[in-house]
């Protein structure tokens, strides 16, 4: 009989389940061969599942790219992978390979995550360490009264783009910068407000202090999904863009002064969308930029460097 590879040599870490049947046939006495040869053969019926993690190691804030991969090339079952109480839905990236994309954020906890792919009538379980990360803070300090609500209107219509997964993938190699101005804040800055910790506070996003005026470019392909100005009701975001990059990644471009794009319009990476700007909330002129990926605001920094396939 053959001794199955090591684990830790193999670069696909092959399902778990697997993993643990083949090594029980390996060291099965006579008297439980049996039993063992009919999980055997229970487990060679289904089409084998290689699922890989990536990055191996992550933290918070990270996205988690999980891609899948079936032994048999004929299986074209599309999986699904679950982790919490969530199922995401994966897109075929390649011959015989299917990826989605899970966000994490520095709201999560720290720890062990379960992720568990199903498809082609395979399961695979998987665990990660998602690291802990220390975010810097800031303390606001607001008179009474003044709490810059957002309108439902604004709320739902920014909310609704984020939620966006279509399956066409648009970009391609790892994300542009969208301004050339130094960045003032970087991602998951937490706050204390009046003193007290925000504990669903943190920035959802990377802010670029560039010149008022000085041009916002699209850091991947997408489709313009949102358009919205101020004087329409956007009181908070300002003048925004929200693109979609497919695949449950999209992004959002705040306070502009000028928008040179249009709802609908299909913009290339490095194409200008608009001009940095200080409308809605902010203090002076910045451009917000956001990353999204299935609806939850991510560190857009490994976006930038590694880049995601
Ligand atoms: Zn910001």
């Amino acid at each position: 009989m053959a001794t199955p590879a090591p684990i830790n040599q193999n670069p696909w870490i092959r399902a778990n389940l697997v993993s643990v049947i083949r090594s029980t046939v390996a060291i099965a006495t006579p008297v439980s061969l049996s039993i063992a040869g009919w999980i055997w053969a229970l487990t060679n019926a289904a089409e084998a599942l290689q699922v890989r993690i990536i990055p191996s190691a992550p933290r918070l804030g990270d996205t988690l790219s999980i891609v899948a991969q079936y032994d048999n090339p004929e299986t074209n079952m599309t999986p699904v992978v679950k982790m919490g109480d969530r199922t995401y839905q994966t897109f075929l990236i390649g011959p015989n390979r299917f990826r989605t994309l899970i966000p994490t954020t520095p709201l999560d906890k720290p720890g062990i995550l379960l992720v568990r792919t199903e498809g082609g009538g395979e399961v695979s379980n998987m665990k990660v360490q998602l690291k802990g990360r220390s975010f810097p803070t800031q303390s606001i300090w607001l008179p009474p009264g003044k709490d810059g609500d957002i309108s439902d209107a604004e709320y739902n219509r920014v909310n609704a783009f984020k939620q966006l997964v279509t399956p066409q993938k648009f970009w391609h190699g790892p994300f542009l910068q969208p301004n050339q101005g130094p960045i003032t804040g970087i991602y998951g800055i937490r706050r204390y407000y009046n003193g007290v910790f925000a504990n669903d506070y943190y920035h959802r996003g990377v802010d670029y202090a560039g010149a008022y005026g000085s041009p916002v470019i699209a850091p991947a392909a997408g489709r313009v999904v949102l358009v919205g100005y101020e004087k329409d009701g956007f009181r908070v975001n300002g003048n925004i863009v929200g693109l979609d990059h497919g695949q449950g990644v999209t992004s959002a471009y705040l306070h502009l002064s000028r928008i040179t794009v249009r709802q609908g319009d299909f913009v290339k990476a490095g194409q200008v969308i608009g001009a940095v700007g200080a409308t809605g909330a902010a203090t002076g002129p910045h451009l917000h930029w956001g990353l999204y990926v299935n609806g939850l605001s991510v560190d857009p920094a490994p976006w930038r460097t590694r880049g995601f396939e």
